[in-house]
């Protein structure tokens, strides 16, 4: 057993308000300066949609995180070959189109402009060329609220939401918001794709970085990278990605999206894991399996053996209380209602989420429809598809995203019971 630290989120997705307070909050603090106006180490998603860059997902030449074939662990993107075909060239990599030229108002236009019948029109200027441009057209919220309704999703995969905009029957659409920061993988294949070694782990807390010394602008991270989390600076020519706040963090304050974030959604812990597991956790051939391989690393921080070994590791007394203490433990491995995001990419994520169950399309008649055995039905009637919900945090498997939920409901109706007196209660008022 080979005992490390890990720092990891959960955000509970019910609780996303898609206010963009973390987003904004997070730029404010490391990427406004020039060279880095379309970075957002933290944007927020409305799903379904195509999200930032646009069509992440869905764009063969975006693929990254590794594949399992023959037996071993492949990196889709980057690696030795590729190192030396392209050594000169990345073709594959994520253009300026795919994010958005970064673009200012002509605000001397704006002010100066003598009087008119007109108010006067700012037109957005592009910061690279300098040369108006006719609009953006894309941006990290640009689909923000429409959830399969805007012409730029009409590519999105769930055809079934498209459809129920086109013919109008907008009460069987769904949305939800989706924050992404950098997944800080323990199996991180941005760390793997680099040709210089410049992006790398940090051994204490898991911390993925970029060492700008070494950095060389090869972009290799940025197709690597299957959640796209890593974003070029235009004017320092160097990589650049999320660092979990790591100042703060080692101060003993929370990332700064998670001290803003409005709805409260964020939770920040320790995990501790057996680092000797990682690869072949990373190597379950059926990618539904990817889930519980992933769970399989994680060790319990009670158990005396294991507090024994990471001391041997190093890590002190205050880490192991942490990683006790950690919400992070709890909802992911001890209650299992937090599920990671893309388990297929095989990177292991370090970001887990609580899907969201609301809203359910129907209200519970009376108790005996609550459970009946195990079985809730109202989760049946929830308005975002299983599937969908699947595809993003279960690699397809529906069973995983049922439990979850079936969970979640039952405590959404024992604290009904306990705080407003129970569904009959309701029902009568
Ligand atoms: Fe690397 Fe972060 Fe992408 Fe994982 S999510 S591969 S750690 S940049
Ligand atoms: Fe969601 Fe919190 Fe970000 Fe608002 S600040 S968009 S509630 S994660």
């Amino acid at each position: 057993m080979r005992v490390k630290a890990q720092v990891a989120m959960v955000m509970h997705l019910d609780k996303c308000i898609g206010c963009h307070t973390c987003s904004v909050t997070c730029k404010n603090m490391w990427t406004n300066r020039p060279g880095m106006e379309y970075i957002w180490f933290n944007n927020v998603e409305t799903r379904p949609g195509a999200g930032y860059p646009k069509q992440w997902e869905n764009t063969d030449r975006f693929k990254g995180g590794w594949v399992y074939k023959d037996g071993k662990l492949k990196l889709r993107a980057g690696g030795p070959v590729t190192k030396l075909a392209q050594i000169f060239y990345n073709p594959n990599m994520a253009k300026i189109d795919d994010f958005y030229e970064p673009w200012t108002y002509d605000y001397d236009h704006l002010i100066h402009s003598p009087k008119s019948d007109h108010i006067p029109v700012a037109r957005p200027r592009s910061m690279i060329t300098g040369k108006p441009i006719d609009k953006p057209r894309w941006s990290s919220n640009w689909d923000d609220d429409l959830a399969g309704g805007s012409e730029t999703t009409a590519l999105d995969p769930n055809m079934e939401n498209l459809q129920n905009h086109i013919t109008g029957e907008y009460e069987k659409t769904f949305m939800m918001y989706l924050p992404r920061i950098c997944e800080h993988c323990l199996n991180p294949s941005c760390v793997a794709s680099c040709p210089t070694g410049a992006l790398y782990k940090r051994d204490e807390d898991g911390i993925v970085l970029v060492d700008h010394e070494a950095c060389r602008g090869w972009r290799f991270c940025m197709n690597g990278c299957p959640y796209h989390k890593v974003y070029y600076n235009w004017n320092t020519h160097k990589a650049e990605k999320c660092n979990f706040c790591y100042p703060r963090t080692e101060a003993g304050l929370p990332t700064i999206c998670s001290e803003t974030c409005v709805g409260r959604i964020r939770y920040i812990g320790v995990l501790l894991y057996d680092a000797d597991k990682v690869k072949e956790a990373a190597s379950a051939p059926d990618p539904k399996a990817l889930y519980e391989s992933q769970l399989s690393v994680f060790l319990d921080p009670f158990d005396p053996e294991v507090i024994e070994e990471a001391h041997k590791a190093g890590i002190t007394d205050a880490w192991v209380k942490a990683a006790q203490d950690s919400p992070v433990y709890k909802m992911a491995m001890k209650w299992k209602i937090a599920l990671p995001l893309h388990p297929e990419y095989r990177t292991l994520p370090m970001v887990w989420y609580v899907p969201p169950l609301s809203p359910i399309m129907n209200h519970l008649e009376n108790e005996d429809e609550l459970s009946t055995d195990g079985y809730i039905p109202a989760i049946d009637q929830m308005r975002i598809p299983m599937e969908y919900l699947a595809s993003l945090l279960a690699a397809g498997d529906t069973a995983v995203i049922r439990k979850v939920l079936l969970k979640m409901a039952a405590m959404r109706v024992h604290m009904r019971a306990k705080t407003v007196g129970g569904v009959d209660e309701l029902n009568k008022s």
